[in-house]
């Protein structure tokens, strides 16, 4: 008989719900659409079953309100995959922690949330800085257009 334990795990420090597929963070209010959406391949039936287990789960956060991220950690957190070509956003240091994996995405992220563009010779030398610093963090880097 298909369990919930089959395909989630619980990380009980963090009091939160990761999808032994995917390796993501699923709240158990969102499994339902989170198991359609992604892993449509389980029956309906089968998809229900794991839900209404899962609503019974005690000590987890039910929903991304009572979670905050924690700004850093020192271990691998278990069941979630470890990537080692993360990006740090370092323009706004005490305010911003952004991490991301491509360089395309961090320049997004400066556009949307820091108004700030690498593209461009505007920003400043403190911003120039830390964009030289987040460069520095990644080793893929060809066309940065600081010159
Ligand atoms: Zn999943
Ligand atoms: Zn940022």
């Amino acid at each position: 008989m298909t369990s919930a334990l089959d395909y989630f795990t619980c990380l009980p420090k963090y009091h939160v719900v990761i999808c032994k597929i995917c390796h993501y963070c699923v709240w158990p209010d969102h499994a339902r659409t989170h198991l359609r959406e992604k892993h449509s391949r389980l029956p309906k039936a089968e998809r229900a079953l794991i839900c209404d287990e899962l609503l019974t789960w005690q000590e987890v956060s039910h929903s991304h309100e009572h979670f905050e991220v924690p700004p850093a950690v020192d271990q691998p957190v278990p069941g979630l995959r470890l990537f080692q070509d993360g990006k740090l956003c370092r323009l706004e240091p005490e305010r911003c922690t952004f991490v991301c994996r491509s360089i395309d995405s961090l320049k997004k992220h400066w556009r949307a949330v820091h108004k700030w563009s690498a593209t461009g010779r505007r920003g400043g030398s403190r911003a120039a800085a830390s964009l030289q610093v987040s460069l520095q963090r990644q080793t893929m880097v060809r066309n940065n257009s600081l010159g």
